[in-house]
């Protein structure tokens, strides 16, 4: 493959006045754009034919494999809003979409605040795949058993979208309608997942249940975000990867742990939710019978794991 560079043509003249870098590689277009603005413009502009690129670790797979063949590909790493990391003066934190693994890990709060958002994150792939993979890209690839995304959701992240009719906001849950479908409108990019302050108490964990000890695919995965007081769970937030076509926001999990001491019976009743919850599907990597159990053990570890470091913070 060899690339051509730069030229002025293209996707950069669509998008009005594209600055970053335009390559030609046989029948694809690729932009570098520096602003929003700017990749909204080439990427609204190109129609189904672009493709968002943040890492790449989801795109040029599927594109190596002859499963997408974009004709215009949107690099948006060059965006400062989105390969930013802000923490806000009351604690809240906004991370850019396309802000890597690696670069969240070396944030020096981050993983103390969220230490279970962190620890779903760096769960993709290797060090290799930590410099470059995102929570935007986990989230819009669509997979039902994106790590991050079951952590996002128990941490209530707000995604927050721009497009060719300006910005909105979204609960994460919201985001994928499907696997490998997103409920995004066409032009539309995730910019950034806000974070709200938390109260003291309150941690999250995220544990997933895979064959291998790395590298490989939850067979289930299972974000708990709780506040605890006096030993009391105040608020709970669970979610549950890899038993539905999208990631579950399990709020009957939440309910049964909420107003308890987190005792056998309110873990029961949650785990017990967790499994009600889930419709997964039956492959070589695990059975409905076994990703069913396995959601509501994963359930009493990781509320276990995020209860200890509540009681620390
Ligand atoms: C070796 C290897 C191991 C892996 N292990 C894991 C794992 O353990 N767990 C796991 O969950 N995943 C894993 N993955 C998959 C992948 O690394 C993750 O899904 C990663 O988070 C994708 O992020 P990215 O920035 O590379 O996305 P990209 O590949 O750049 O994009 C993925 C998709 O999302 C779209 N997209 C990206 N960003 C945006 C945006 N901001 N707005 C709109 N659309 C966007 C792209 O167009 C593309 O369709 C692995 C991949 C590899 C190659």
């Amino acid at each position: 493959m060899q690339w051509s560079a730069p030229r002025n043509d293209g996707p950069s003249q669509a998008a009005g006045n594209t600055t970053g870098n335009t390559f030609i590689m046989s029948d694809i277009q690729y932009v570098a754009p520096r602003t929003l603005d700017e990749a909204i413009g080439a990427y609204a502009a190109a129609g189904s034919a672009a493709r968002i690129l943040a890492g790449g670790t989801d795109l040029l797979v599927q594109m190596r494999s002859g499963a997408v063949k974009p004709g215009l590909i949107v690099d948006i790493k060059k965006i400062g809003e989105m390969t930013a990391i802000e923490e806000t003066k009351d604690g809240g934190f906004r991370v850019g979409a396309a802000v890597s693994g690696m670069a969240l890990h070396d944030h020096p709060r981050f993983g103390k605040v969220w230490p279970g958002v962190l620890e779903a994150i760096n769960l993709i792939g290797s060090k290799q795949v930590q410099g470059r993979a995102s929570a935007g890209g986990n989230l819009c690839n669509a997979s039902p058993a994106g790590d991050s995304v079951p952590a996002l959701v128990a941490a209530g992240a707000v995604v927050t979208v721009a497009g060719p009719q300006g910005r909105r906001e979204l609960k994460v849950e919201e985001v994928p309608a499907g696997p490998g479908r997103t409920n995004l409108k066409p032009g539309e990019i995730v910019v950034a997942f806000t974070l709200l302050p938390r109260p003291k108490g309150a941690s999250d964990a995220y544990l997933r249940m895979i064959p291998r000890t790395e590298m490989d695919i939850a067979v289930v995965g299972c974000g708990v975000n709780l506040t605890m007081k006096g030993g009391v769970c105040t608020d709970a937030r669970v979610g549950l990867g890899a038993v539905a076509p999208t990631v579950l926001l399990v709020e009957a999990a939440a309910k049964a742990l909420i107003g308890s001491k987190l005792d056998e019976k309110a873990l029961e009743a949650a785990a017990r939710a967790c499994s009600a919850a889930c419709r997964p599907i039956d492959d070589k990597r695990g059975t409905i019978v076994y990703r069913t159990k396995v959601a509501g053990v994963l359930l009493r570890r990781a509320t276990a794991i995020a209860a200890k470091r509540a009681q620390e913070r």
